[in-house]
Parts: C-alpha cells; sequence; structure tokens
C-alpha cells in the first residue's frame, strides 16, 4: 500500500529525476531472452535491462542452433540487436549466472542471490543445455553423440568446436544412424548429406566444413519410434532432403502401411499440414519425387553419392560396439560404435496419444529386430532444460521451471504462489519445443506478467540517483548497481575479460572480415576459442 502511494506521488510528479527506476536482468541472450528484453522496455521508460551471457557471443540458438544454410532465419538478429543497441540495455558478456558464486572460479560467475538483491526482477532465460537420454548402455561410445553436440559442433560452439578430433572422424564414416525424427534429427542428415560445396559460403564453422568435405558418408538412416503420421519434423525441412543433389530420400511403404492405424487415421483429420506432410512421405515411398528438384545443379546431378533413409517404428534396444582394435585395456580409446540394435514397434492407444510398443519383449523374437550399421550415431530425442541451482525452483518432470504466466512460483504444486520478482521465458518456461517465433507470444506473456508487478507496485524500485552517477571507475555506463561493488562483481569486473555490446560487434567484424578472405567469401569465419573472442573483443 504504502508502495501505491509513493509510486503514485511519483508519476504526479512533472520532474523524470523523480520518477522510480526498475532494472530487470535476464539471464541468457537466446531468442526467448531478446524477445522478452523487447517486450519489457516497452512497458514504459523507467524499465532498463541488463542481459547476463556466459559465452562472450549472444543469440544463443541463432548463432549456435540454427542451420548454416537458413540463414533466412538467422535475421531476426537485426531485431534483437536494436534491442542491444537501446540506450537503456546493457550486456555483460563471458559472465555465468550460478546458485553460488565461487571466488576460485576461472570463469567470471555472479549468484542467483546477488542478482536477485540488485535487479528490481530477473528473467530466467537460459535455454536448454543438456539432452533428452536414450538410457541405453553404450551411450558414451565412441561416434555416439547428441544432436545438440553435433549442431554446436558446424556451428563454431567454442565447448563443441573440436569435437571431430575427439568423439568422430568423417574420413572413417560410412554409415549413420540419427534416432529421432524431429527438425533437429533433419538439420543433422541435410548438413551431413549436402554437398560441401553448397556450404561454402555460409558461416558453418570452418573446421567443421572440412570435415565435411573428407567424409565419406554414404548412408543414413533417420529412425522414429512411432509411425510416419506421428514424424515430428515440419514439411518445408522434409522437402529440403528431397532437394539436394546427388541424394536420395528412401521411406519403405511397407512401414507406412504399418503406421495407418484408425486412431493415426483420426490424427488426420481436419489437419491439413499434417495431410501435406504425410503426401510427400507417400510420395517419397513412391520414388515419385527423388532428386526431382535438386536446387543447385551440377555435373553429378542424377549420380545417386549418398541415401538418406527415413525408417519407421523402431526403438532403439542396444548400442552394439567395437572394440577390436585401439580400446582393449586402454580408456582413452572408448569402444567404437559400429550399430544399434533395434525392435519393431506397433502403435497402440487413442488418436493423439498412441504410444510404440515393440511387438517383441526385450527383443526375444529376432524376427523383430535388426541391427543397422553405423559409425556416427546421433541422438536427436529432444533437448532438456538444466535446473540452476537449489534456490530457483525445478519440475525434474518436464525439466523446466514451474511457473503461473512467466511468474517463477515456488513448486509445481497447482496452487503455489509467485518467488516475489523471479520470471521465466522460453524453453525453460514451456521445454523444449517451437520455433524461434514461438518466443515471441511467449515472451509477450513474461513481460505483461512483469508490468503488472511494475504497475501493482510488487517489484522493487530503484534509485533513480543510481541513473545520473555517471560510468564506473571500470568503463561500465552507469547505474552502478549493489552486485558490481560486492567482492565478486568487483573481482569480474577488474577481470578485462567481461565482453560488452560493443566489444562484441568487434568480434562480429572480425569473423565477417576473415570471412571474405575466402574464395568464395564466407558470411562470416566463425571464431571458435573464448581466449580468440576476447583478445579480438579488447583489442
Ligand atoms: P522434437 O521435435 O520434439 O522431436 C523429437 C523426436 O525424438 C520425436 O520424433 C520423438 O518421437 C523422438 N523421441 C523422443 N524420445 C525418444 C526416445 N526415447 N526414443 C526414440 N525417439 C524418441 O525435438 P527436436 O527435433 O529436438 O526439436 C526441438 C524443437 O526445435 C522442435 O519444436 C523443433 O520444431 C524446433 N526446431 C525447428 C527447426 C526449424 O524450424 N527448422 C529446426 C530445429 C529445431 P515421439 O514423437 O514418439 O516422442
Amino acid at each position: 500500500m504504502i508502495r501505491l502511494v509513493r509510486k503514485q506521488l511519483f508519476s504526479r510528479t512533472a520532474g523524470l529525476s523523480l520518477r522510480p527506476y526498475h532494472h530487470i536482468a535476464v539471464v541468457g541472450t537466446g531468442p526467448s531472452a531478446f524477445y522478452t528484453a523487447k517486450y519489457c522496455l516497452d512497458i514504459n521508460d523507467t524499465v532498463h535491462v541488463d542481459f547476463f551471457e556466459k559465452l562472450p557471443t549472444p543469440y544463443g540458438l541463432v548463432r549456435s542452433g540454427v542451420a548454416p544454410d537458413h540463414p533466412e532465419v538467422k535475421t531476426v538478429q537485426e531485431t534483437f540487436t536494436q534491442v542491444a543497441e537501446s540506450p537503456r540495455v546493457r550486456v555483460f558478456g563471458n559472465v555465468k549466472v550460478v546458485e553460488s558464486s565461487t571466488p576460485n572460479s576461472d570463469q567470471n560467475t555472479l549468484s542467483m542471490e546477488e542478482l536477485r538483491k540488485s535487479y528490481s526482477a530477473v528473467v530466467l532465460a537460459y535455454g536448454a543445455s543438456s539432452d533428452v537420454s536414450l538410457n541405453l548402455p553404450g551411450e558414451s561410445m565412441r561416434g555416439v553423440l547428441s544432436s545438440r553436440s553435433f549442431v554446436n559442433w558446424y556451428n563454431g560452439h567454442p565447448d563443441f568446436a573440436h569435437l571431430d578430433e575427439t568423439a568422430f572422424d568423417l574420413s572413417k564414416v560410412e554409415h549413420v544412424v540419427i534416432v529421432g525424427q524431429g527438425n533437429v534429427a533433419l538439420d543433422c542428415a541435410r548438413i551431413l548429406s549436402k554437398h560441401p560445396d553448397d556450404l561454402r559460403e555460409t558461416d558453418i564453422s570452418t573446421q567443421a566444413h572440412k570435415a565435411l568435405c573428407r567424409s565419406q558418408v554414404k548412408s543414413i538412416t533417420i529412425i522414429g519410434r512411432r509411425g510416419h503420421i506421428q514424424s515430428a519434423f515440419t514439411i518445408k525441412e522434409l522437402r529440403e532432403l528431397t532437394r539436394m543433389r546427388g541424394v536420395q530420400v528412401l521411406i519403405d511403404s511397407t512401414e507406412l502401411e504399418l503406421g495407418r492405424t484408425e486412431a493415426s487415421m483420426q490424427e488426420l483429420e481436419n489437419n491439413r499440414p499434417k495431410k501435406r506432410i504425410v503426401d510427400l512421405i507417400e510420395a517419397i515411398s513412391l520414388g515419385s519425387n527423388a532428386n526431382e528438384e535438386s536446387s543447385t545443379g551440377g555435373d553429378d546431378i542424377n549420380t545417386v553419392h549418398r541415401t538418406i533413409r527415413i525408417k519407421y517404428l523402431v526403438t532403439p534396444l542396444e548400442i552394439i560396439g567395437d572394440c577390436k582394435t585401439e580400446c582393449e585395456g586402454n580408456n582413452d580409446y572408448p569402444e567404437q560404435v559400429k550399430g544399434i540394435k533395434v525392435v519393431r514397434n506397433k502403435l497402440t492407444g487413442v488418436a493423439h496419444k498412441q504410444k510404440a510398443v515393440p511387438v517383441s519383449v526385450d527383443g526375444e523374437n529376432s524376427d523383430a529386430t535388426e541391427v543397422l550399421p553405423c559409425d556416427l550415431l546421433i541422438k536427436s530425442v529432444g533437448y532438456k532444460c538444466e535446473k540452476l541451482g537449489d534456490s530457483v525452483p525445478f519440475n525434474t518432470q518436464t525439466h523446466t521451471v514451474p511457473q503461473s504466466k512467466g511468474r517463477v512460483v515456488q513448486s509445481v504444486q497447482p496452487d503455489a504462489s509467485p518467488v516475489t520478482g523471479l520470471y521465466v521465458t522460453g524453453w525453460l518456461k514451456r521445454g523444449a519445443t517451437g520455433i524461434i517465433a514461438s518466443n515471441i507470444p511467449d515472451a509477450k506473456e513474461t513481460a505483461a506478467a512483469i508490468g503488472e508487478d511494475l504497475r501493482a507496485g510488487v517489484l522493487k524500485d530503484l534509485d533513480n540517483a543510481l541513473l545520473v552517477n555517471g560510468g564506473t571507475s571500470d568503463g561500465v555506463a552507469a547505474p552502478q548497481l549493489p552486485w558490481m561493488k560486492s567482492g565478486m562483481g568487483q573481482k569480474v569486473l577488474k577481470s578485462n575479460t567481461v565482453v560488452s555490446w560493443p566489444e562484441y560487434l568487434k568480434i562480429e567484424r572480425e569473423e565477417e572480415r576473415r570471412g571474405a578472405t575466402f574464395t568464395p567469401a564466407k558470411v562470416k569465419d566463425k571464431i571458435t576459442s573464448i581466449s580468440e573472442m576476447l583478445k579480438v573483443a579488447k583489442e
């Protein structure tokens, strides 16, 4: 109540300097973070935003997730740049937000507690940093990796950039199996099978492109546990597979027949987009569109160099390794994957809730199982968010932060009360689903909750004097918030390793400059080492 009266007094006062001011910390700089910041800035001009990003570079999945041959998707960065360049926004790159700060850490860390004390509100937008597991022995074998690792690798994420030196060698890989049939699985299949010349001018990591040039991949099998009507990919991504030169897509029509259960046919009713996907799948199975629209042309347009087989109604049972050579008695050489044993499934259950059930328990009926040979196995069965620490509620079933309209709530109970000043957005809020644009309504909802709470006086008003005090001795523009004066804050700011927005732009310009030196020119030659990024940023 007192807060409300104070607020009304402020709003009746003509002088700007007497207005309250609100500062929001956003943890992460992916699409959900930027969209939420954008809508928070629209609340009113008392709102300021500080971003915290653990890498020196921003944009999350737009930089490290979107496939390099989908540049049109990356144009969203222009909107995000406008947000970052607002005078009410600061970016603290190369700073990791953790449960409790660790003074001895080499990394720049700030604790949630410090942020909660310093800001009017904290928005968690750090996305998914882990993978759904297949829960099969052998997942740690050489040549077995998650699609998240593979995608980060070809996109030059510093933590994954050298994966081809440690986890797989495409010059020795002939057969690939990808488990899962979402768009990420199709992205991996497309990058692995595309002619390397058709990736040359993109911003693909230069190291990954060199590895793809040496690739011996001949076949890629994308396996799904359910039927074709339950495929999780979208039509654009499927069509793209059929339009690559030298690549043939194969689908077995008998598997489609098994998937046409009564419940599956009901799933198609009144679902025009799904029917169009199913029509394309059926056309592919009849061989009517293989290579029909190769977009890039070239001498070898009609010669099939690689096949992509989309295989339905099978579940992985066992990852099979080969330990005959390097690995025996030597832990430095884990077993190399050689295949995956799968069991045939049937669909049971009602429409939209059909489950895949193995036709043979534990694969004991050998007719129902088969081994798909592979030298590289990519698990693409979904991304998973990680808990930040015990002070932030977390739903261990859904791997999301429990929330109501973007307000973090104390627990997963339906009547749980909100945690004042703590919000969530993006994959951490709704799970790892949806395209970049799905973040727009999601971010609007979270920003609306912040706006309501701000107007209701729930959020901390900060001292407006902070805004006019100029920069700090560390060169950070005002306002100087409490965390900046704390021990950890001082350590972080004095380390000369925090990357501001103008410093990030130096990294980007350098990547573009290096890209231009290639023939033909690359959009960017991404810097994949953090120390090199920092060198460029601080030059
Ligand atoms: P996804 O779309 O949820 O697909 C996951 C796939 O894994 C499904 O086929 C699922 O089958 C299967 N799966 C899950 N658990 C499994 C298990 N234990 N064993 C076997 N199969 C299993 O996930 P995603 O491909 O990681 O994509 C994440 C989100 O990003 C999606 O919303 C996607 O559309 C989006 N995305 C979009 C684009 C684009 O627009 N180009 C690109 C990349 C990602 P069931 O259906 O049987 O569960």
